[in-house]
């Protein structure tokens, strides 16, 4: 399985794994800041081995995570957290019905429709691509967690996970 875990910003990490059925990369980050480290989406459920697998070699335990934030509620991206231990949990309330009940007290904070959130992150509810969809802003790193990122389906990276966006801005 291709999966890539990227340094894209100081302390900010992209990972990526290959999804054969939706013939696209499934995306979560993590920030590590002021003793925290906060997952931003988890991936799906069966994909988890791949992302703690991927973290343990940068010598990060899954039980060294101390706070979840789902951007929105679909699967890939709250999919790993019932993996998880006694993490604090957030998520916009919008999007608190797509989320199984067995994993719901997992996701026990609330995300403002607008103002900060955990650490130094921003939060805007956007309510587009579910109820509850939110960006998180970054502002030291200058990095916007938007969730579903940016891919062509069926296309391979060209290289690095990040990448100049001229080349991306004209495929759109
Ligand atoms: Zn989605």
């Amino acid at each position: 399985m291709k999966t890539y875990l990227e340094e894209v910003a100081n302390n900010v990490y992209a990972f990526l794994v290959w999804d054969e059925s939706w013939n696209s990369y499934n995306n979560c980050y993590l920030l590590l800041e002021n003793n925290n480290i906060i997952l931003i989406d988890s991936g799906k459920e069966e994909h988890s081995h791949f992302l703690f697998s991927s973290l343990k070699k940068k010598g990060i335990f899954k039980s060294d995570i101390t706070h979840f934030i789902a951007t929105h509620g679909h699967k890939d991206h709250i999919g790993a957290i019932q993996f998880l231990g006694e993490i604090e949990g957030y998520i916009h309330n919008q999007d608190l019905e797509l989320i199984p009940e067995n994993i719901r007290n997992k996701l026990n904070r609330k995300l403002p429709d607008i103002g900060p959130t955990v650490t130094n992150l921003e939060c805007v509810l956007l309510g587009h691509h579910t109820k509850g969809s939110v960006l998180l802003y970054h502002r030291r790193s200058k990095v916007l967690f938007c969730g579903d990122h940016i891919c062509f389906f069926g296309e391979p990276l060209s290289g690095n996970v990040v990448d100049i966006g001229v080349c991306e801005k004209e495929k759109i």
